[in-house]
């Protein structure tokens, strides 16, 4: 029913934003993507995708340009002593994700990710996506919405997303500023080449390391042939919270001293290591106002500890679309389900995630005994069940609308 598919505009073109844009046109939506980059560089490093966003990116047809970009299923996660090494299995994958959650985990360059989305969208619709187009006001009557941008373009759609990140402007025009605050850890991320390490890092799997105030994630990307990197620490001297400020390999290696001879490998063999902090927000209790909502980042920003920020992207992405197949015409009707849908789940994450970091780092580890009797008991694999099995098990393409 060509009538009731709403003409819709999505500000930002990051995961979330391309990922709503494809699944839209594939619905048979007229879209329109505005990116406030010049042009689309593959920035970022490592994501990781498990079941419930990998089931998602098979059913959108992507999963063989995602393998040819060199994504890595991991077989398994471990969990490592930060000094010590000494190492416990954290949950297996590879067959035993695909028995029981029906998709695989996969281990990729969040650039890579972007592209193949990217290249998907403009293969659906050629010139869909405009790039240095910087949203700086929005507008809205009873029958269309209206967009401003920096460099003096102006738009119009029936319906506006704001999938425009952590820093949304579409945010801050529908509910003020947020109260962004310092969460006192700061992260370093990096890429070492894998030929660099020694054989026993050449795994698919992926390892928490954790630590006395810190912790470090390390995972094989590209068909394994690259290590990413994340290390966090409680740190009081770093508020940026951008992906692309770049710091020295000494300043990390100095915030990891005590760590494993592995770990310092890694970060000495990363090249330009980049830092930022971590900053949480209060959660917004709405997402939308008349014909504007949000998604992804924009509305529910999380710690990353459960490793699930570009996934509930993605999820909602789908979710989104098909509450608006399913209200035709009533858009308010669509948005107000989208968000009873999913406001519980992102809610749900975003405090696991933000429970995590008390876990990750607890104070304890510092003492070898009491770390190896802590680590059993919090890694033990009913309660690992328990903390990622409804994760991994939602399905975003049969959620009841
Ligand atoms: P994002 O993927 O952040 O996308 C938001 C998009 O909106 C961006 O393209 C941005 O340029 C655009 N935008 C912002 N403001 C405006 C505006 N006013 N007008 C128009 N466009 C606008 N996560 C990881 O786990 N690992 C990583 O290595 C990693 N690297 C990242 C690197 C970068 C450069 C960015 C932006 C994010 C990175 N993330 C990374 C975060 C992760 O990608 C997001 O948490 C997740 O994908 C959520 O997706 P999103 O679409 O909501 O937001």
């Amino acid at each position: 029913m060509a009538a009731m598919k709403h003409h819709c505009a999505i500000v930002g073109a990051g995961i979330g934003g391309l990922t709503l844009a494809l699944s839209l046109l594939r619905a048979g939506y007229r879209v329109d993507v505005y990116e406030q980059a010049p042009e689309l560089l593959e920035l970022g490093a490592g994501v990781q995708l498990a079941p419930n966003g990998t089931r998602i990116l098979r059913h959108l047809g992507l999963e063989s340009a995602l393998m040819a970009k060199g994504a890595v299923e991991a077989a398994g996660k471990e969990v490592r002593i930060w000094n010590t090494g000494e190492t416990w299995p954290l949950f297996d994958l590879g067959e035993d994700s695909m028995r029981r959650f029906g998709a695989p985990y996969w281990m990729i360059h969040r650039g890579d990710l972007h592209r193949v989305l990217l290249d998907a969208v403009l293969r659906e619709a050629p010139g869909s996506v405009h790039t240095g187009h910087r949203l700086t006001d929005l507008g809205q009557s009873g029958d269309d919405v209206s967009l401003r941008f920096a460099n003096g373009a102006e738009a119009r759609a029936d319906l506006m997303i704001g999938a425009d990140g952590v820093h949304s402007v579409v945010r801050r025009a529908l509910f003020g500023e947020d109260a962004a605050e310092f969460t006192g850890i700061v992260a370093w991320r990096g890429l070492a080449p894998m030929a660099a390490l020694p054989a026993s890092l050449r795994r698919n799997v992926g390892t928490n390391w954790v630590g006395p105030g810190g912790h470090c994630i390390t995972y094989p990307l590209r068909g394994e042939t690259v290590m990413n990197f994340v290390g966090l620490v409680e740190r009081d001297d770093w508020r940026n919270e951008s992906w692309t400020e770049a710091g020295t390999t000494a300043e990390s290696l100095a915030d990891f001293e005590g760590w494993h001879p592995l770990i310092r490998q890694v970060i000495a063999e990363a090249g330009t290591p980049y830092l930022w902090a971590l900053l949480q927000r209060p959660s917004l209790e709405r997402w939308t106002s008349g014909r504007v909502t949000l998604l992804g980042d924009a509305c529910h920003p999380t710690l990353p500890f459960l490793a699930q920020g570009a996934i509930m992207a993605i999820e909602d992405a789908i979710v989104l679309t098909r509450c608006l197949e399913a209200y035709g015409s009533d858009a308010a009707g669509a948005f107000a389900r989208y968000e009873a849908l999913r406001l519980p789940r992102t809610s749900a994450i975003v405090n696991g995630s933000r429970a995590n970091t008390a876990r990750f780092h607890n104070p304890v580890l510092a003492d070898r005994d009491a770390a190896i009797r802590y680590v059993e008991t919090e890694w033990k694999p009913e309660t690992v069940r328990s903390r990622y099995d409804w994760l991994f098990a939602y399905d975003a393409m049969q959620v009841e609308i």
